[in-house]
C-alpha cells in the first residue's frame, strides 16, 4: 500500500471507510501508484447522510447572501490554487497541464455563477392575481443532494454540481470516480477553509455499491449523475423508481461537419484539438468528421499532417498535446476498436498503435484517423472515448445532417462554413442540443445549460445555467387574500 490512503470526508473531518477494499489509482501516463481508493460501502454512506442531513437544518436556513460570500471565499481559494489544483488534474488523469489549467477555470467559473445565488433564489409575485388577491413563487432547497461524477473532469464535472447545490441551500455528498478520486479531497479542504459549515458537503469514495446505496437512500431527493451511457441510463431509471428527481448526463458521438466553403487551417486546428485534446476522452470530443463533396482530399491530408505533428507524453511535459488514455484496459479497449474498424472495412489512414508511445509504461495510444466509415460499423456507433476519429464522406450537407441525426447520441456537433444559410440550415435540422459554428468544443458555459439530446442526457433538467437552478430547488406557491 502506499502512504497515500484516502479518507471520505464526513461531517467536517476525515474519516476512514469501513471498508477492507481498497482500489489503487495510478498515475496514467507512468503507472506510478498515487493513492488507494477506498471503496466505501451502505454505512459509509448512512454516516454522510446523517451527516448531511442535519447540517441541512441550519445551512438551509442561512441567508443567501452569507452563504454566497462563503462561495466568493472559495472562487478567491481556487484562483490562489490554481496550478496545483491543474498539476492534481494531469497527474491522476493524464490531461496536458494546459488542458488541466483550463479545466480549473471552468470549475470556478460554475463557483462564479453560484456566488449570484442571491438573484438566481428569486421567486416571483403577482399583486392581484383576483381582487384583493396576491400569488407568489418562492424558492427553497430540495435537501440532501447526491453527485456521481466521472473520471475525465474530475474537477470541472463536480463544480457543475455541488456549488450551485449548496448555493441554494442544500447538502451535499459527492462520489468521486474511483479512478480519479485525489482531486475531489482537495476541493473539500478548501471548501473547509473557505468557511463552508461541516457536514453540508461530504464525500464519499467507492463505486456501484456507494452509487446504489445513494439511489435507494430515502433521504436523498435528487441525484446528479455524469458518466457513460448505460450507467447514466440505469441511474435515471432507478433514481426515479425511488422517487428521486435525476439529472443524468451520458455518453455522445459528436460529428464535426466540413464544408467546401470552410477555412481548411482553422477547422482543422479546432478538429485536431476536439479530437485529440484530453486522449479524445471528452464527452465534448470529436469523434466523426463528416466531409461535404470536394472538401475530403485536402481535408484529410492536413488532418494527418497534424495529427503527426502532435506531441505524445506525459502531460506534465512542456508542449505535450496528448497524454494517456485512463487505464491499460482502456488502452487495450482502444487498440481492439482499432482492429474492428479494420475488419469492417474502413480504410486505417493513421494507426495509433504504430506511434513510439505504445511501448512506455503509461497508458499512451497514438492518435487514430479512420477514412470511409460508414453508419452500420460499431467505431461510428459505439463511444470509442479515446484518441480516435472517424472520417464519412458525402455530397451535401443535408446528407451530413442525415448521418449525424442517425446517431443515438445527440450532445454536441460541428459544422465549418462560411455560409450563413448552412448555419441556419444547420441550427434549425441538427438533433443534438450543443451546436459550434467554426468552434471545434461547443461546451457552454457554466451560465447556460449543458443541454445534451437523445441518449447523451436522462431527466428533464440539464446541469448548470437555469436549468441547475431549478433542479436544486423547490417552489411554494403562495396564494392570499388582504381585504
Ligand atoms: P462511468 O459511467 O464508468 O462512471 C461514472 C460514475 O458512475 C463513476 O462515479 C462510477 O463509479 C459510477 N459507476 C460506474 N459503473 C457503475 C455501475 N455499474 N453502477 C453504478 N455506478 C457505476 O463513466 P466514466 O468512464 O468515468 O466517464 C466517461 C463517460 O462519461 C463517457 O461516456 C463520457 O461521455 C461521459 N461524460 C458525459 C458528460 C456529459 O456532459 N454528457 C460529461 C463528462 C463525461
Amino acid at each position: 500500500m502506499t502512504q497515500n490512503i484516502l479518507k471520505n470526508f464526513i461531517n467536517g473531518k476525515w474519516v476512514e471507510a469501513k471498508t477492507e477494499k481498497y482500489n489503487q489509482v495510478p498515475n496514467p501516463a507512468t503507472g506510478e501508484i498515487l493513492a488507494e481508493v477506498p471503496i466505501s460501502t451502505v454505512d459509509d454512506v448512512n454516516d454522510a447522510v446523517i451527516a448531511a442531513k442535519e447540517a441541512f437544518k441550519t445551512w438551509s436556513k442561512t441567508p443567501v447572501p452569507k452563504r454566497a460570500r462563503i462561495l466568493f471565499k472559495y472562487q478567491q481559494l481556487l484562483v490562489e490554487n490554481w496550478d496545483d489544483l491543474a498539476k492534481l488534474i494531469t497527474i491522476e488523469n493524464g490531461k496536458s497541464f494546459t488542458e488541466a489549467q483550463g479545466e480549473v477555470l471552468r470549475g470556478i467559473e460554475c463557483v462564479e455563477f453560484s456566488a449570484g445565488a442571491p438573484t438566481l433564489m428569486m421567486g416571483k409575485q403577482l399583486p392581484d392575481i383576483a381582487t384583493n388577491i396576491e400569488s407568489g413563487m418562492y424558492r427553497y432547497p430540495i435537501g440532501v443532494v447526491g453527485g456521481i461524477t466521472p473520471f475525465n473532469f474530475p474537477m470541472m464535472v463536480p463544480c457543475w454540481m455541488f456549488p450551485l447545490a449548496i448555493a441554494c441551500g442544500n447538502s451535499f455528498i459527492l462520489k468521486p470516480s474511483e479512478r480519479t478520486p485525489i482531486l475531489a479531497n482537495r476541493l473539500a479542504e478548501l471548501l473547509q477553509e473557505a468557511g463552508l459549515p461541516d457536514g453540508v458537503f461530504n464525500i464519499v469514495h467507492g463505486a456501484h455499491d456507494v452509487v446504489n446505496s445513494m439511489l435507494e437512500h430515502k433521504d436523498i431527493p435528487a441525484i446528479s449523475f455524469v458518466g457513460s451511457q448505460p450507467v447514466a441510463e440505469y441511474v435515471y431509471k432507478k433514481g426515479a423508481s425511488h422517487g428521486k428527481r435525476v439529472q443524468a448526463l451520458a455518453g455522445a458521438k459528436n460529428h464535426s461537419i466540413v464544408m467546401p466553403d470552410a477555412d481548411l487551417d482553422s477547422s482543422v486546428k479546432e478538429i485536431i484539438g476536439a479530437a485529440y485534446g484530453s486522449a479524445g476522452e471528452r464527452c465534448m470530443s470529436c469523434s466523426v468528421v463528416v466531409a461535404v463533396g470536394e472538401v475530403a482530399e485536402a481535408l484529410i491530408e492536413k488532418l494527418i499532417q497534424s495529427a503527426d505533428a502532435i506531441e505524445i507524453g506525459n502531460g506534465m511535459d512542456e508542449g505535450v498535446f496528448l497524454g494517456p488514455v485512463i487505464r491499460s484496459e482502456h488502452k487495450a479497449k482502444t487498440a481492439k476498436y482499432i482492429e474492428v474498424g479494420q475488419d469492417e472495412g474502413a480504410v486505417l489512414l493513421r494507426d495509433g498503435r504504430e506511434d513510439a508511445c505504445m511501448t512506455e509504461a503509461g497508458y499512451f495510444i497514438g492518435p487514430t484517423i479512420f477514412d470511409n466509415v460508414t453508419t452500420d460499423m460499431r467505431i461510428w456507433k459505439e463511444e470509442i472515448f479515446a484518441p480516435v476519429l472517424s472520417i464519412v464522406r458525402v455530397k451535401t450537407l443535408e446528407e451530413a445532417i442525415e448521418v449525424t441525426n442517425e446517431s443515438d447520441f445527440g450532445n454536441g456537433a460541428c459544422l465549418f462554413t462560411q455560409s450563413g444559410h448552412s448555419v441556419r440550415y444547420f441550427r434549425e435540422n441538427i438533433e443534438v442540443g450543443m451546436l459550434g459554428v467554426n468552434i471545434g468544443v461547443p461546451a457552454p458555459m457554466a451560465f447556460f445549460p449543458f443541454s445534451g439530446w437523445k441518449n447523451s442526457f436522462y431527466g428533464d433538467l440539464h446541469a448548470n445555467g437555469s436549468d441547475g437552478v431549478e433542479f436544486y430547488t423547490r417552489r411554494k406557491m403562495l396564494t392570499a387574500r388582504w381585504s
